[in-house]
């Protein structure tokens, strides 16, 4: 593959299976980034010698510095760091696979120099949607979806006119909890959340799973993508997370994408478009699967995403609002400072408090989820 590639965020769980990747595909590395892991960071760096690596915390970068002063790699820091990273003039095509908002200004940084974007950080879509994409389109940038969903979605839409789409089938696993009533959510714990039925990814985004809030997150997400309404866009359960999404057109035919629950095949995918290779994912064995059923999700239970499609119908800055308020919530969770179901107790009340203020511009989307973060932390 000839790709000169930067990953943000290539010590976590997507920047891993994108190295994955890479390996298999023969494509070079040119900047890595990580916000405090530099002993993955180091090893990524000896095998995969990009020019550039940035870490966000000051101090780690310090001592990164020094024990990687043998190779020819420059070590940044910092958001700036981040952005110089994303920039980079060698580097072609860069996967964001930072968590959550941060990724914002390194992402608009990579799509004003026109480079292609394999869209993992849907938080960045999610509180921006609009400036990113109006910028991918005055830059002519390409925007790639990674997240599995989107990616599937992208690939149902090949060789159709988005014209004839009538609705697109966003598909959820339904998390671990699955099924639950509201009273049996209040007495889960970080360990039952953390386990994920189908697949194995970050903790933020293991617990959005489990609250539902990520498939209200890729609502979001796939509105941006792929213009479409929050009308048009409808949640269906699919447990065994084989059909990854599909698109319903005008005449009522359905297309899906499907493929084992191997996040390497849409980050390969976003990588090599418009081709494929052969690369290191399994395959399906349709007869191992059996079945594949579908069940409508319960928004009285999982109000997490009942939330987010709300604020996916509104103009005003809710989805920026709960993104931030909701990643505050999670952090809170994760440190077990809160219970499960207050995470949507604390996101609600944020974004009634704050989803109302009009923002146009990126400085006004980062002070108000400053402001939203500063309002959940306070109320632990
Ligand atoms: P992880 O938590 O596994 O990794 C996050 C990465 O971002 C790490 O490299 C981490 O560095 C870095 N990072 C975290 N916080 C900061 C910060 N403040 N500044 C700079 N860098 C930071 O997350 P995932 O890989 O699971 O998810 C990444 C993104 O991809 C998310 O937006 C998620 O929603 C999306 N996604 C993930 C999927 C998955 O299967 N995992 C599927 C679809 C989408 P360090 O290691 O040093 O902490
Ligand atoms: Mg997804």
């Amino acid at each position: 593959m000839e790709k000169d590639v930067i990953i943000l965020g290539s010590t976590g769980s997507i920047g891993r299976q994108s190295l994955d990747v890479i390996e298999s595909l023969g494509g070079r590395v040119r900047a890595l980034t990580a916000n405090r892991n530099i002993d993955l960071l180091e090893q990524q760096i000896r095998k995969f010698k990009p020019e550039l690596a940035a870490v966000a915390d000051k101090k780690a970068a310090e001592t990164l510095a020094v024990r990687v002063s043998d190779l020819p790699v420059r070590i940044v820091s910092g958001m700036e760091g981040l952005v110089e990273a994303a920039s980079l003039p060698s580097g072609d095509t860069v996967i964001t696979a930072v968590m959550g908002m941060v990724g914002l200004k390194p992402t608009l940084a990579a799509i004003r120099q026109g480079k292609r974007i394999a869209l993992a950080n849907k938080e960045t879509l999610v509180c921006a949607g609009h400036l990113v994409m109006k910028a991918a389109e005055e830059h002519g940038a390409e925007i790639i979806p990674v997240d599995s969903e989107h990616s599937a979605i992208f690939q149902s839409l090949e060789g159709n006119s988005k014209k004839e789409i009538k609705q697109i089938l966003l598909t959820a696993s339904g998390g671990p909890f699955r099924g639950f009533t509201e009273e049996q959510l209040k007495n889960v714990t970080k360990a039952d959340a953390l386990k994920h039925p189908n697949w194995a990814m970050g903790q933020k985004i293991t617990i959005d799973s489990a609250t539902m809030m990520n498939k209200g997150l890729e609502f979001i997400e796939a509105m941006h993508l792929f213009k479409v309404t929050p009308e048009q866009i409808k949640v269906l359960i699919h447990p065994q997370s084989i059909i990854h999404s599909m698109v319903e057109y005008v005449d009522n035919s359905v297309i899906a994408q499907m493929g084992p629950p191997d996040m390497r095949i849409p980050i390969q995918y976003a990588l090599t478009w418009p081709e494929r290779m052969a690369g290191p994912a399994n395959k399906i064995d349709f007869l191992k699967v059996g079945s594949l059923t579908f069940e409508e999700p319960d928004l009285n239970v999982f109000k997490c995403l009942a939330l987010a499609m709300d604020a996916a119908k509104r103009s005003d800055s809710s989805c920026a609002v709960m993104n931030g308020a909701n990643e505050a919530a999670v952090d809170l969770f994760l440190r077990e400072k809160i219970g499960f179901t207050e995470i949507y107790d604390l996101v609600s009340e944020t974004v009634a408090k704050f989803g109302g203020a009009m923002t146009n511009t990126v400085d006004e989307i980062i002070e108000l989820d400053t402001e939203a973060r500063s309002f959940v932390y306070g109320k632990a």
